[in-house]
């Protein structure tokens, strides 16, 4: 079984599925990471792609499929894939769900709950590294990257708030009813994204053991 790490921005999709994907030897995509990688590059696409992220807008879902398409059709069978950031609005679920189905795949949703208030106050402060593209919380008080030494820095979406504002409504309309989907077909556990690191990760893998088996 796959899994879809749902959760508002900033509810540590990114750190848990990191953590997650290291501890049980998943594959893990990251669809924000696979367009930031995509904007880096330059390419047409890039720059058109590049002016939607940064305003807080959504990617249109042709795109977001063929990327996702691409991603899962380069995994074998028996590698379990950890989706962080897909989907994202009923239309992209279908697409996802038709799609694993093809490759005979499935996916369970744990969604990392936090507040909305909680979200911004997290956006506001956190800096990624501009090189390895890892994310450090606002209470991360160091200069340099934790992991690379690398360069630390708001990520441009970050600064602005109407674009914070702008990517929460985007959740709480396009992906609440995804999620609500996949509660109605019993596939989805939520865990409290309002603790620590440490107790967040400990209740994703106690509450959905079954999965990581
Ligand atoms: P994230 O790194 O998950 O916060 O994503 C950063 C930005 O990438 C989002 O604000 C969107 O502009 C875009 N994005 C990421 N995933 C998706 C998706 N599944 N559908 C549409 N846009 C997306």
């Amino acid at each position: 079984m796959d899994i879809i790490l749902f959760g508002m921005q900033g509810s540590g999709k990114g750190t848990q599925g990191k953590i997650l994907a290291q501890k049980f030897n998943l594959t893990s995509f990251d669809m924000g990471g696979a367009l930031r990688a995509m904007i880096a590059s330059g390419s047409d696409l890039g720059n058109k792609i590049k002016t939607i992220v940064e305003s807080g807008e959504l990617v249109s879902d042709d795109i977001i499929l063929e990327v996702i398409a691409d991603f899962v059709h380069k995994q074998s069978a028996d590698q379990r894939i950890l989706f962080d950031g897909i989907p994202r609005t009923m239309h992209q679920m279908t697409g996802l769900l038709e799609l694993l189905q093809v490759n005979g795949r499935d996916a369970f949703g744990l969604l990392i709950k936090i507040t909305e208030e909680e979200a911004v106050n997290r956006l506001t402060k956190r800096r990624i590294c501009v090189d390895c593209k890892t994310i450090h919380p606002g209470f991360y008080e160091g200069d340099a990257c934790k992991e690379c030494g690398g360069h630390l820095e708001s990520r441009k979406d970050d600064t602005d708030l109407g674009s914070i504002q702008k990517r929460i409504d985007a959740f709480k309309t396009e992906t609440t009813p995804v999620i609500q989907a996949f509660e109605a077909r019993d596939h989805l556990i939520t865990i409290d994204g309002q603790q620590d690191i440490e107790a967040v990760t400990k209740d994703l893998i106690d509450e959905a053991s079954h999965l990581f088996k």
